[in-house]
């Protein structure tokens, strides 16, 4: 797919405050500085468009996209972090629990994981909990340049592995690097399939 626009449309606290739900929908999330900006900018070629900060934590809304005046990128408050309060936390909690099993023109979720890192308990409950709920999505592996080469198969297998004990079949999964541009094609495509099965659905 060619990425002929990109704008931002709006920023909101929670779900009655997003877009009316008549574009297909694609959202980014993940783990506070797991790379979610980066690869917003990195899919859409608008490398302003998402805020890349060194500041962990630092979105608190559901900001909205809208790329080739036909869907719609939702970039989700990031989650896992800890020096977050309490208070902050359960509002994060209640606002994205609410958009995710109620947002009806949500096509598929990406799920953003460090490769670097192990897998995560925040990010295999957080999984777990789309899972149940039967909420379209997908896990893509960021930072992927970080690793030696050859080291992102071995990371993913041995996540696959732990995650094997719950789930069958494996979500769907992509590799990802900004650096070395890695993954944009594959995500792309992925999403131009994904609204055509859409119109074919409306
Ligand atoms: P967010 O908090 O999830 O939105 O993460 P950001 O996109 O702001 O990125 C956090 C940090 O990771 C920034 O310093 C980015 O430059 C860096 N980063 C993001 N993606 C990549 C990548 O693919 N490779 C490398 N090496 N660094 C990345």
């Amino acid at each position: 797919m060619i990425i002929r626009s990109a704008s931002f449309v709006r920023s909101s606290t929670s779900l009655a405050q997003c877009p009316a739900p008549v574009k297909p929908e694609f959202g980014f999330i993940g783990r506070s500085n797991v790379g979610k900006s980066s690869l917003i900018n990195f899919l859409t070629g608008y490398s302003k468009l998402a805020k890349i900060s060194g500041n962990p934590g630092k979105t608190k809304t559901i900001n909205h996209f809208l790329i080739n005046d036909s869907w719609y990128i939702a970039d989700l408050p990031g989650y896992g972090f800890a020096r977050v309060p309490v208070k902050m936390r359960e509002t994060w909690i209640r606002n994205v629990r609410e958009y995710i099993l109620k947002r009806e023109n949500l096509s598929c979720l990406f799920v953003l994981l460090d490769s670097r890192l192990k897998s995560q308990k925040s990010d295999l409950e957080f999984m777990e909990f789309l899972g149940k709920n039967q909420i379209p999505f997908a896990r893509v592996f960021t930072k992927t340049d970080k690793l030696p080469s050859g080291s992102v198969e071995k990371a993913i297998l041995e996540y696959n592995t732990e995650m094997l004990e719950n789930w069958e079949p494996l979500p769907l999964t992509f590799i990802s690097s900004t650096v070395n541009r890695r993954g944009k094609e594959e995500i792309l495509n992925f999403i131009e399939e994904t609204i055509n099965n859409f119109s074919n659905t409306v």
